[in-house]
């Protein structure tokens, strides 16, 4: 049985407010992954291919 749902693609950013790390989920429009930080909810927004695409750990201010 084939799962119909693929798992949507993700990176991990550590939010530099909260010293936290959260996962951040590509958006519906699969240009950027947007997110928000978990404690401050502070919002967060990657563009994909941005800094090449080699990163998945990235850093919010
Ligand atoms: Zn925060």
């Amino acid at each position: 049985m084939a799962e119909e749902r693929k798992a949507r693609p993700y990176i991990s950013v550590y939010f530099k407010c909260c010293k936290a790390y959260a996962r951040v989920y590509l958006n519906r429009a699969g240009d950027a992954f947007s997110g928000h930080c978990p404690k401050c909810t502070q919002a967060v927004q990657v563009k994909v291919g941005e800094g090449g695409s080699s990163s998945r750990l990235w850093t919010a201010e």
